[in-house]
């Protein structure tokens, strides 16, 4: 079994009520392989919503939205459920979304709402990394 992020299976939970749909995603989750899920819906924020990114200060990570709200809360409250369902149902895979401040892996915006990349993991990513989890994204699919 693997979790999946949702807007890659079709679901329209983006930040501006869009998805992202990849077919191969889409599949695992109609042959009943996988389960989606969207990370900062589950940390209570709305479909649509303003979008968000990560700033570094040292080692700390904060989530701000493009108003200049905090809204790191809501993305660790997110990724914690993330991982609460990931050891319910067993699962050491999951595929994310690249680049998004939750389910980004490796490469996400810069915090500067400006579309530069940075190295870096979303919020969600980075949880489950640190929990043992193998995080693939839909632009580097495991082998299925
Ligand atoms: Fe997709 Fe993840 Fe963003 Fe939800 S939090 S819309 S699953 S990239």
């Amino acid at each position: 079994m693997y979790i999946v992020s949702a807007c890659l299976a079709g679901i329209r939970c983006r930040y501006d009520g869009r998805c992202n749909t990849d077919e191969c995603v889409q599949s695992l989750v109609k042959e009943g392989k996988a389960v989606p899920i969207c990370p900062e819906v589950l940390g209570g924020l709305p479909i649509p919503r303003v979008p968000c990114e990560i700033i570094s200060h040292g080692a700390t990570r904060q989530v701000i939205n493009r108003d200049g709200e905090d809204m790191t809360g809501e993305f660790v409250a997110g990724a914690r459920k993330t991982l609460q369902i990931a050891r319910v149902l067993g699962v050491k895979t999951v595929i994310l979304k690249s680049k998004s401040p939750s389910c980004g892996c490796g490469k996400i915006y810069d915090g500067t709402f400006t579309g530069r990349i940075i190295d870096g993991d979303g919020i969600t990513c980075r949880l489950l990394k640190d929990n043992g989890i193998e995080v693939y994204t839909e632009e580097n699919l495991p082998h299925l």
